[in-house]
């Protein structure tokens, strides 16, 4: 496309108007628009893409809590804490949505619920996240919130989780609008210390504080290319509102500060038979925002972050579900991969546990898995294909052999 030179002869193949009619024409291929023409075929894009939205507006308002967290189900093992307040934020999320659509007389405006979900890694965070993205159809995007810095340092400009929701989003604005975004390892951006610091924060107080305005929901000026903002970079305007974040974090020790919370609720007059109840084995699960506040996180950002929830280390037992039991798990996984090459994969069941030792014994969680699997698998991977035997049975000491030779180190999976 090029600005039309040509000064006979050329008019709006739309409108008919002739150049000098217009403020600007501009030459296609084989015709001309012009500016009028042009803003009038954006404003019927804008529509369409409204009333398409709209209708997937409507679709996502018949899913239930409990019908969100069936389809979680399917994905995600255990973690039902976790699950039914996600289900009900989501929900809620996008009642929301309908609701800035449809106003009611009483106005009362329902806040976001932006969720924090704390838990070890590899407990199932990011694919709690994942899978309410994949059940909305809505543009979802990770980021770290480890790269972000304030403005003005080495790092990446807050902006920049924007960019990446407009990217998966094909750069359609109203669709990253209605998007989610997981911010992953909240808590490396907690206050280095409790008391606000007097030394400039770099990466943690300074990013918070610049978090705060996208949770909130407001019009954000996005660097289409993302990385830093600089002067004459052309920036789209997104609108924070209906953007719903998921935050994640381990949030190390934090079972320390809720111990500290409950044992001075317990000296406090409010103890009465209430210690009793407490199972220390598992402080995660009183977690409450003043915890979040003493591991370093600043109030402001916790207001905007209503929704807050648990994740449970994974167990035995979880391990070993998570192995065969979900909908794409690992083993159906491989079972579908070798299936294409017209292969049977069979697994005995006590290689099934070996591989879940293994996980436990290496701490390499559920991610751990993964790896193991691949380490039994590559050579089988690598040779059948090329091969006549259609049937692959792994029994537990053609597993042993391909572990031995893995150094589990190397496994590890951050
Ligand atoms: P986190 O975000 O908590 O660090 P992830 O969600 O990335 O952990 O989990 C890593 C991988 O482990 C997932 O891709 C998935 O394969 C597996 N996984 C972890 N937790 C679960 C779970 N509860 N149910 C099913 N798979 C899980």
């Amino acid at each position: 496309m090029a600005y039309s030179n040509d000064k006979k002869a050329e008019k709006c193949s739309f409108c008919g108007r002739n150049k000098k009619e217009t403020n600007l024409l501009i030459a296609g291929v084989s015709g001309h628009i012009c500016d009028s023409c042009a803003e009038q075929a954006y404003g019927i894009v804008r529509e369409e893409v409204k009333s398409k939205s709209d209708l997937d507006l409507k679709h996502l308002k018949l899913l239930k809590p409990m019908e969100i967290k069936n389809f979680l189900d399917q994905y995600v093992i255990g973690q039902d804490d976790a699950k039914k307040f996600i289900s009900v934020a989501v929900y809620n999320h996008y009642k929301r949505l309908t609701q800035s659509n449809h106003r009611d007389e009483e106005e009362v405006e329902i806040e976001k619920s932006n969720i924090v979900l704390v838990g070890e890694t590899g407990t199932g965070k990011t694919l709690l996240a994942r899978t309410i993205a994949k059940m909305l159809h809505v543009p979802f995007t990770i980021v770290d919130a480890t790269v972000l810095t304030e403005a003005g340092y080495v790092g990446e400009d807050i902006e920049s989780i924007l960019t990446r929701l407009l990217q998966v989003a094909d750069y359609n604005v109203e669709s990253a609008e209605r998007g989610i975004v997981f911010i992953d390892e909240l808590d490396k951006i907690a206050r280095k210390s409790d008391n606000p610091s007097i030394t400039r924060d770099v990466s943690g107080e300074g990013v918070q504080q610049g978090l705060l305005k996208l949770l909130e929901g407001s019009v954000v000026n996005v660097p289409p290319q993302g990385g830093r903002k600089h002067p004459d970079q052309k920036m789209i305007p997104v609108n924070t509102k209906n953007i719903l974040f998921i935050c994640g974090g381990a949030f190390d020790g934090i079972e320390k500060k809720i111990a500290m919370r409950l044992n001075t609720q317990v000296v406090g007059y409010t103890a009465g038979t209430k210690s009793e109840n407490i199972d220390r084995t598992n402080l995660l699960q009183y977690i409450a925002p003043q915890d979040l506040k003493s591991f370093g996180l600043i109030p402001e950002i916790i207001g905007r972050l209503p929704v807050l929830t648990y994740l449970q280390p994974l167990n035995r037992e979880t391990l070993r579900s998570i192995l065969t039991e979900p909908k794409n798990s690992i083993l159906k996984q491989y079972s579908k991969l070798f299936k294409m090459d017209g292969i049977d994969l069979k697994v005995d069941e006590n290689v099934l546990e070996y591989i879940v030792d293994k996980a436990i014994e290496f701490k390499l969680g559920a991610r751990g898995l993964r790896s193991i699997c691949e380490a039994i698998m590559i050579d089988p991977m690598f040779e059948m294909p090329s091969g006549k035997t259609k049937e692959l049975l792994i029994d537990l000491k053609f597993a042993q052999t391909k572990l031995e030779k893995v150094n589990f180190s190397k496994l590890k999976v951050a």
